[in-house]
């Protein structure tokens, strides 16, 4: 099967340059979606497609994805050299805690878990909820009077620490200590690595915001050589298009052939 032309010679460009991160989603993208989410696997030939990619030089490969990070490591049976991000960019594989936080966001986390416990004494019946970048307050279950309180208090410790990301919603606030999403995700590791072009494929809103970042990459010319592909319908800030889970394998096999070719010397 061959790309259509542009695609082809976009892969082509993309395949030339000497560093590039080759990242993409797995559900909807590497794998189709299925009824029940824990039955979710790779297309065929997807994952040997990216090992293949993973071992030639100067290439990182990434999943990036909604799910966290255990489970996308089982579902995806990916390993070493491959990186898996998870939970919208809130967990990473390269950390040994397989949490993608700095020195500051680890301590604002400890400060926010003490700083939450008070506000549970306070207000009893209110529940904690942990996320990998952040902690939820509950109060689901409470008269409303009571559940106001809860809600107000935990609002307020945004206050107290500007760092953290405050988001309220029906009977729970959120409280988070780093800005996540997979377009803050795909250009830090980006930059973490140093590439030339990064390579996203998704099939999502969530992966739209990939796209959208890319294309926004403050490295301009970084952003200027990005190729980034949806998988199947809907309406897509991505330059390029497939059909499905199997077309996008045909896209990673033309990119590991390209790059042999290109870059045979290394
Ligand atoms: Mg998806």
């Amino acid at each position: 099967m061959s790309l259509p032309p542009p695609l082809a010679e976009a892969v082509g460009s993309f395949a030339a340059l000497p560093r590039v991160l080759v990242a993409t989603d797995f559900d909807g993208a590497l794998a189709p979606l299925v009824l029940d989410p824990d039955d979710s696997r790779p297309v065929e030939g997807g994952m040997e497609s990216l090992r293949a990619i993973a071992d030639l030089p100067g290439t990182t490969v990434a999943l990036v994805s909604g799910r966290a990070l255990e489970p996308l490591r089982a579902l995806s049976g990916a390993t070493d050299p491959l990186l898996l991000v998870g939970s919208h960019g809130a967990e990473d594989s390269r950390h040994p805690d397989g949490l993608a936080l700095d020195e500051e966001q680890r301590a604002l986390l400890e400060t926010l878990d003490g700083d939450l416990r008070a506000v549970v004494e306070r207000h009893p019946g209110t529940r904690i909820e942990e996320k990998p970048a952040g902690r939820v307050l509950h109060t689901r279950g409470l008269d409303p009077q009571a559940g106001a309180a809860a809600l107000e208090s935990a609002r307020a410790l945004g206050e107290r620490h500007p760092a953290l990301v405050v988001t309220p919603g029906k009977e729970v606030v959120e409280l988070a200590v780093a800005h996540v999403g997979k377009g803050t995700a795909l250009v830090a590791l980006a930059d973490e690595l140093g590439v030339d072009a990064v390579f996203y494929a998704g099939d999502d809103l969530t992966d739209e915001q990939g796209f959208a970042a890319l294309a926004d990459d403050p490295d301009r010319e970084r952003a200027g050589r990005r190729l980034t592909v949806r998988v199947g319908d809907g309406e897509t800030s991505a330059q390029f298009r497939v059909p499905d889970e199997r077309a996008l394998v045909e896209v990673f096999r033309a990119i590991e052939a390209a790059r042999r070719e290109q870059r045979p010397a290394e």
